[in-house]
């Protein structure tokens, strides 16, 4: 039976990582004969311009009839200045909040043939493989009220809501037990309960779960003290779970340790491992339209979405395999670039990907 993908290119370096990632989809398709289909639709700023909403309902509706969906990335200054309620991110967090995609998988993991990207020494990171489990859909992101309002005195004040229900962190932190399970069975829940009362139940129904998964050596840590460890001996890390926010930043900072946020794919699912999958970095406006992209991360995002919702895993390993033949073969966008290696640009990156994968 045909699966149907979804391709949501967005903004930015969005159409040009795209263009490269759909060109690996293609070859594995033929390949492995995966039986995919490809649409492809508009998010984001090239939904505001075409649609005047960042997300149509007839994309949405897209996504719901469709396999999974593989998204670009989404904003640029052209943007920047819209009313915050149609701004091309709201299409980005109406889109996992509608398909109820509440886990967010983010893989930092070093290639050794890049140890010298990263700003860390090569004996902190070198090895490094950790998986992020973020929650996607509910905190302070999503939570009411919020508001800028303004006081008696004239003085403007802002505040939102961090609102966690013991569903939806026992939901989050199963994913994180049965990722800890098909890996080194190291669970990490990160919180910040000496201060938040969300954080309280959090760390709560989190050891309320373990019962579950007596195989599974669970710990405890305080966002800041996480954020100092990541830096410090990262490699303690097996998985980590953590709430919306917190999962934000921690990711952000555990993908620098790997050098370039362009080579790292996410996925985010729902209750059925239904998913849409997506590199961890932006719209790069800076780069965009320039063929200097790293189209990497949105290559492994392909590979996550055959291993997560499809279970094609022949094929999500060959991407992989074909992803570290190209950096063996010494090929680098200027983003991983380091000296005695061949600057490439996104397309030639992506034909080099293309080329690796036939040959396997
Ligand atoms: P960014 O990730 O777009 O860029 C940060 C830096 O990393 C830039 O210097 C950029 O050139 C570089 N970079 C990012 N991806 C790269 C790649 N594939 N290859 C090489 N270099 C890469 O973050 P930002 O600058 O904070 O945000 C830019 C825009 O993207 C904003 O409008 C922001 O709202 C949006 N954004 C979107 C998403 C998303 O779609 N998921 C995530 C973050 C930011």
């Amino acid at each position: 039976m045909t699966k149907q993908i979804l391709v949501l290119p967005g903004d930015g370096i969005g159409p040009e990582i795209m263009s490269q990632a759909v060109k690996v989809l293609e070859q594995v398709n033929q390949q492995f004969n995966l039986g995919f289909s490809l649409v492809e639709d508009v998010i984001g700023g090239a939904a505001i311009d075409k649609h005047g909403v960042p997300l149509a309902d007839e994309t949405l509706a897209l996504a719901h009839k469709s396999d999974a969906v593989l998204l670009g990335a989404v904003g640029g200054p052209k943007w920047d200045t819209l009313d915050r309620a149609i701004r091309p991110e709201r299409g980005l967090l109406k889109i996992r909040s509608e398909m109820k995609l509440f886990a967010n998988l983010r893989p930092a993991m070093l290639y050794k043939q890049l140890a010298e990207a990263s700003t860390l020494k090569p004996e902190v990171v070198s090895g490094l493989d950790i998986l992020i489990v973020r929650e996607l859909t509910g905190g302070i992101y999503f939570g009411s009220p919020r508001d800028t309002v303004t006081l008696e005195n004239g003085e403007r004040k802002a505040f939102d809501t961090l609102p966690y229900s013991e569903s939806e962190i026992r939901r989050i932190a199963k994913v994180g037990f049965e990722m800890a399970r098909l890996r080194n069975k190291k669970l990490c829940s990160v919180d910040k309960a000496n201060v938040l009362e969300s954080s309280r139940l959090w760390r709560e129904v989190v050891t309320e779960l373990a019962k579950d998964y007596p195989d599974i050596e669970l710990s405890h840590m305080y966002v800041d003290n996480a954020a100092m460890q990541l830096v410090r001996a990262p490699k303690q890390f097996d998985v980590i779970v953590t709430d919306n926010m917190f999962g934000d930043i921690l990711s952000d900072e555990a993908s620098m340790l790997t050098g370039s946020i362009g080579m790292l794919p996410s996925a985010s699912l729902d209750a059925q491992n239904k998913g849409m999958y997506e590199p961890c970095h932006g719209s790069a406006p800076d780069i965009a339209g320039q063929n200097l992209a790293n189209p990497l991360a949105t290559i492994l995002s392909v590979s996550m979405m055959l291993r997560y919702s499809f279970n094609e895993v022949r094929a999500a390993d060959a991407i992989e395999q074909a992803v570290s033949q190209v950096l063996d073969q010494g090929l680098r966008t200027g983003d991983i670039f380091s000296h005695g290696m061949t600057k490439v640009s996104t397309d030639a990156m992506g034909d080099a990907v293309v080329t690796a994968l036939a040959k396997l």
